[in-house]
């Protein structure tokens, strides 16, 4: 399998392509629109065509590139249905599966930082699923907020540890965002250490501390929703 993380400066948005070089298909799992030309030259460098785009919520803090790859690349777009983006081809539910060449993304619901969040466990070529692209919900030592767009920050407990904290613990953890510079993590190792969700930390502590975060809203998030739920293809 062919897997890259891709980085947005100014949202602090991962984008990861994943695809097979047997079959040439690939997909990107939350493109930023400022970089879908960035994204189909490194797809059209590796030999690749894509063929999905799928996103693990409806953004706040920066517009999808979905709509404008799906009109450049024929791709088809994957949206959470509980997301509430008419634009989606495909809504997606909890345990869905979506298949790229021999690549199988398995769909879990974490809501909790959205109402709408899934993550996606990835397995290669029929073996055992190593790694989770877990949206904002876990993020590297650290989760996403919970103070908007139906957040929920004891759902989100309840999604991490009854989700994500039931997998092995050598699978490699992918978050949609990092702000400190860290790019993967394994679930076993946020068990241990992340300073939020995992060792001691009580889901009453858990609420508390979310409560307390008196984060700004996010700088773009009166443009990012109602364009998000097209797509991105507001222009
Ligand atoms: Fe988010």
């Amino acid at each position: 399998m062919i897997f890259r993380q891709l980085f947005d400066r100014e949202s602090c948005t991962f984008t990861y392509l994943l695809g097979d070089p047997a079959t040439g298909e690939a997909a990107l799992v939350d493109p930023v629109r400022e970089h879908v030309g960035r994204d189909l030259m490194l797809v059209e460098q590796l030999g690749l065509h894509l063929a999905a785009v799928l996103e693990t919520h409806v953004h706040a803090d920066h517009v999808t590139g979905a709509g404008e790859l799906r009109r450049r690349a024929g791709a088809r777009c994957y949206v959470p249905r509980l997301g509430g983006a008419p634009c989606a081809d495909v809504p997606i539910d909890d345990g869905d599966l979506v298949r790229v060449g021999a690549i199988a993304l398995r769909v879990l619901a974490t809501p909790g930082h959205t109402g709408g969040c899934v993550s996606y466990l990835v397995a290669d070529g029929g073996r055992p699923a190593d790694r989770v692209l877990t949206g904002d919900a876990l993020l590297v030592r650290g989760c996403g907020r919970t103070d908007f767009q139906e957040g929920d920050a004891g759902r989100l407990w309840d999604s991490i540890h009854a989700k994500l904290f039931t997998l092995p613990g050598e699978t490699l953890v992918y978050p949609a965002h990092d702000y400190k510079g860290m790019t993967v993590s394994s679930i076993g190792e946020e068990q241990r250490h992340n300073p939020r969700l995992g060792g001691a930390c009580s889901k009453q502590e858990f609420l508390e501390l979310m409560a307390s975060l008196g984060l700004p809203p996010p700088a773009r998030i009166a443009e990012a929703l109602p364009a998000n739920r097209a797509c991105g293809e507001d222009r």
